[in-house]
């Protein structure tokens, strides 16, 4: 049997994390498998549901690497199925309408809590409906009444449910529209679904939808649910913890592979590893052994995942990333060294690629000011002096390289009888602005000849000034 798992999303929101996660486990789930993933948009919920939600999702997808081999289809495109399906349902005495008013409903719940009962609806229109003019009924299904359901969750192992704790669920509202459990179920059927795994939040919507497959004939799925994500404090994960949105650790410089390496991890071990390429996850991720309790999300792990990724995969894909960031700066790329360089010169340095476009802006573009730290401590009476001599030896050199540069300082700093620092600090905030860059060497051989010189007569005359 081949394996065919689905995403879900209602377009309601932007891609969260908790949203990703499931994607990812669904899509390991089908490669791991050689199987297929297909996503799929919940649209019906009209007033909720946009189009700018739905650019959202497939922008956090393809951001993600996370590519379906089907879709994405939309459920408002399967409405007449829907309707054929709910038409059926009736036919064969699967299904009813009822025509109680919110009123009778009320009255009902309130009756029930009173009497200390789980508020359900009772059946009363499902042997005899009375048919009120002009009212529009909605459909129920007619759930069985005995028996139970039997779930055998791949993680949270086996749920019974008693039918008789179920009511009759309304699978079309009085203006004929679907609900959402008949969609999911009609859909999961005819996309011949092998697993549904999803947030755990839908755990009690699974025996219904059991219950509408087994009246269709289909075949059941498997179920997976996943636990919720908790925020540091223990409650479920929300904006205020921090980013949620896939989206927005995009533009805080993280890496996709960091971000995936960090979700799957979530929830799900193998050993004490904590590093897996995407072909290491496909290989050894295993629904059954997702944990049962929620995990907390940890942004100083994730902060530290990416800093590994950034310092080990291959410069040029880093350096692809960078790219968008120092073009988000308002930066042209080719207005200063290649970004490869760049990346491996501040790799070790910065945890993520915000971090590592601002501290490579210099390079690129002429800042604005000095650090007035910076300044204080190393640009001194004199300092113009050994700066000059740097510009004088910077201007003679033939072959402008990070070895030839090194020697360049080090003789300089001999030749002035001053130690190390004295001359390649002040260097170093005269070309950069501040008292942190790469190594001075590096930093010279990547900000290029031209640069170098016209910052270091900037730098003079911004001494002789202060003097
Ligand atoms: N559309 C549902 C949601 O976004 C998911 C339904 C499912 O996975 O079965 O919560």
């Amino acid at each position: 049997m081949s394996i065919i798992t689905r995403f879900a999303p209602s377009p309601t929101g932007y891609l969260h994390v908790g949203g990703a996660r499931t994607a990812l486990f669904s899509w390991l789930h089908a490669r791991k498998h050689g199987g297929k993933f297909i996503l799929r948009i919940e649209d019906t919920d009209l007033e909720r549901s946009t189009q700018e939600s739905v650019d959202a999702i497939l922008q956090g997808m393809n951001w993600l690497g996370l590519e379906y081999d089907a879709g994405p289809f939309y459920q408002t495109h399967h409405f007449e199925r829907y309707r054929a399906i709910i038409q059926q349902l009736l036919d064969q005495g699967d299904a009813y309408r009822c025509y109680c008013s919110k009123e009778e409903l009320e009255e009902l719940r309130t009756t029930q809590m009173a009497n200390k009962e789980k508020p359900r609806y009772d059946g009363r229109c499902r042997e005899h409906a009375v048919v009120r003019e002009g009212v529009q009924p909605v459909i129920r299904f007619k759930n069985p009444l005995d028996g139970e359901v039997v779930i055998n969750d791949l993680v949270k192992g086996q749920i019974v449910v008693a039918n008789k704790e179920l009511d009759d669920l309304i699978i079309a509202r009085g203006d004929g529209s679907p609900t959402y459990n008949l969609t999911v179920v009609v859909d999961d059927m005819d996309m011949q679904v092998t697993h549904v795994i999803r947030g755990d939040d839908h755990v009690n919507n699974t025996p219904r939808q059991i219950n509408i497959l087994r009246a269709l004939g289909a075949k059941l799925p498997e179920y997976a649910h996943v636990p919720m994500i908790l925020g540091s404090d223990g409650a479920r994960l929300s904006k205020r913890h921090g980013a949620v949105s896939v989206m927005q650790y995009r533009d805080d410089g993280y890496l996709p592979e960091a971000l995936l390496n960090y979700l799957v991890r979530l929830g799900w071990s193998h050993g004490d590893q904590e590093l897996f390429s995407l072909d290491e996850m496909v290989a050894l991720f295993e629904l059954e052994k997702v944990n049962v309790s929620a995990s907390t999300f940890n942004t100083e792990k994730l902060l530290w995942l990416n800093h590994q990724y950034m310092m080990n995969s291959e410069p040029e894909h880093v350096a692809r990333h960078l790219s968008w960031h120092i073009g988000n700066l308002g930066i042209d790329p080719a207005s200063g060294p290649d970004l490869v360089g760049v990346v491996k010169a501040q790799r070790e340095r910065c945890k993520t690629l915000v971090e590592m476009a601002a501290a490579s802006r210099f390079f690129y573009q002429e800042f604005d000011d000095y650090d007035e730290k910076a300044v204080a401590k190393n640009f001194k009476a004199g300092t113009e002096q050994v700066l000059g001599e740097l510009h004088e030896q910077f201007a003679a050199v033939v072959d402008w390289e990070a070895e030839i540069l090194h020697e360049v300082v080090l003789k300089t700093a001999e030749h002035l009888q001053l130690n190390l620092g004295k001359v390649a600090q002040p260097l170093r905030i005269a070309i950069s602005g501040t008292a942190v860059s790469p190594a001075i060497d590096v930093t010279l051989a990547l900000l290029g000849r031209e640069k170098t010189l016209q910052r270091l007569q900037r730098a003079i005359k911004y001494i002789k000034n202060l003097n």
